[in-house]
């Protein structure tokens, strides 16, 4: 298990890439799904008209939050749901709590959560219903990934924890058996539990539904088992109608992990009898968000983590470097809006290449906010000074031909005569890297001689 209580990206990367192996096959892995999402992808041919359109639908979405946002108030009420609203994370904690309070419900199941620690505080035991999800929780870390919460684990691992908590036998880690394990060990869960909560990812503005996409039907055991099903929302995944859904549909498992469809694409509107329905519209850091120009695409996300599993920095460095719930790309430009100084150094995690940009279903450009992100964080002043006045050195270099010659020179001299002031364990690049011999002459030299 990573520790990550001080550590930036860079250090905690350095802990993950330790074990080679380990290094190679979730990189192995995460481009494999890529690839599934690339043939996916490719039979259909409307696919660049279907990533339009769910821009354009989310640009829209976004320009009149407000409106959808109190339209589907009104039609979730009507429908017989109860709305709450949660400025942050302790007024949605705080909200959870009062309903189960006033239930006197002490278990809850849940299908995705991050709330765990403030309801057993409070005497409440919760259970995360999704097999990666729950694999985490037991092994008392966070989801590496949004949807592929353990896939830096390895299946011996997984064996081994299902061992200690849930007595298979040892050794054992065939994935079809140790699924089925959890599932009989779940199922019980699901028929003792009062409490289900839920996420969403698609809130219909026009109805008053919302919709909770998943591949283990987990969402719909919890709900439609329980006395008290609560949902919570981010505000920006509002779509205005429902003849909208089948855009978003379409392109979210494929974008995800290359499958058509998800398989549970579950629509809830109002409770059955006898059943409350609860539903939780959180801002956290979302309207703030809006309010920067630069940054408010980032909203359109419909997380299927297709960013991260294209993502080079992603693959090989693992998604417990990134310190924050939402990690990869897509985390590193929502993070630093909710504790800039905290998550200062996530943005420079990428190299720019795009690659996660090309695959967004909904067309964020999200390298292009990773770059903006790193001029804010700098005249912020979030940056360290060795960083700082580094990059300056390099600007002024870079800038005058006759600098970067003597630079060049100098730097060719000393690696020669004195290769450990460049080769040694205080240069970060010389870390994982095989540094070259010092050639004789420049390339605008060579290039003079030879060209
Ligand atoms: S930013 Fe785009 S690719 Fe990344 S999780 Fe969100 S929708 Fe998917």
């Amino acid at each position: 298990m990573i520790t990550n209580s001080i550590k930036d990206h860079a250090e905690l990367s350095e802990i993950f890439i330790k074990d080679e192996e380990r290094v190679d096959w979730h990189d192995g892995s995460l481009w494999w799904i890529r690839q599934k999402r690339d043939k996916s992808a490719h039979q259909i041919p409307e696919w660049e008209t279907l990533r339009e359109t769910a821009s354009a639908i989310k640009d829209n979405v976004i320009s009149n939050l407000h409106q959808y946002l109190l339209q589907f108030e009104a039609s979730a009420l009507n429908n017989g749901v109860k709305v709450h609203w949660a400025a942050d994370a302790e007024e949605h904690n705080a909200i959870v709590y009062s309903i189960l309070k006033a239930k006197e419900i002490t278990q809850m199941v849940t299908e995705e959560c991050r709330l765990n620690e403030y309801l057993n505080e409070r005497g409440i035991d919760v259970i995360n219903s999704d097999l990666g999800e729950y694999i985490q929780q037991i092994d008392n870390e966070p989801p590496s990934h949004i949807v592929l919460p353990c896939i830096h684990k390895r299946k011996e691992e997984i064996g081994e924890l299902f061992h200690e908590h849930l007595g298979t036998e040892k050794g054992l880690s065939d994935p079809t058996l140790l699924t089925r394990v959890a599932r009989k060990h779940l199922r019980n869960v699901f028929l003792s539990r009062r409490g289900a909560l839920t996420g969403v990812n698609f809130a219909i503005a026009e109805t008053g539904e919302f919709v909770v996409c998943t591949n283990e039907g987990n969402a719909d055991m919890g709900a439609h088992l329980s006395e008290v099903h609560i949902a919570s929302m981010g505000i920006e995944k509002i779509i205005p109608e429902r003849k909208h859904l089948g855009v978003f549909l379409r392109l979210l498992a494929r974008s995800a992990i290359g499958q058509p469809i998800t398989i549970y694409s579950s629509h809830f509107r109002k409770p059955r009898e006898g059943q409350e329905m609860h539903i939780i519209l959180v801002d956290y850091g979302r309207s703030r968000q809006l309010g920067r120009v630069d940054f408010r695409n980032s909203l359109k996300c419909i997380k299927c983590g297709g960013c991260m599993n294209t993502c080079p920095v992603y693959r090989k460095s693992g998604g417990l470097s990134y310190h924050n719930t939402i990690s990869g790309p897509i985390g590193a430009i929502l993070a630093p809006n909710l504790d800039m100084k905290k998550h200062a150094d996530l943005p420079f995690a990428s190299t720019l290449c795009g690659s996660c940009s090309n695959v967004c279903p909904v067309k964020i450009d999200i390298h292009e906010q990773l770059y903006k992100w790193r001029q804010v964080i700098v005249k912020e002043g979030y940056v360290d000074n060795t960083k700082k006045l580094s990059m300056e050195a390099m600007a002024t270099t870079l800038s005058s031909p006759a600098l970067y010659r003597i630079a060049g020179n100098a730097g060719r001299w000393l690696m020669k005569n004195f290769p450990f002031t460049i080769n040694n364990k205080f240069n970060p690049w010389y870390k994982q890297r095989d540094m070259p011999g010092a050639k004789k002459q420049s390339f605008k030299t060579w290039y003079k001689n030879n060209g």
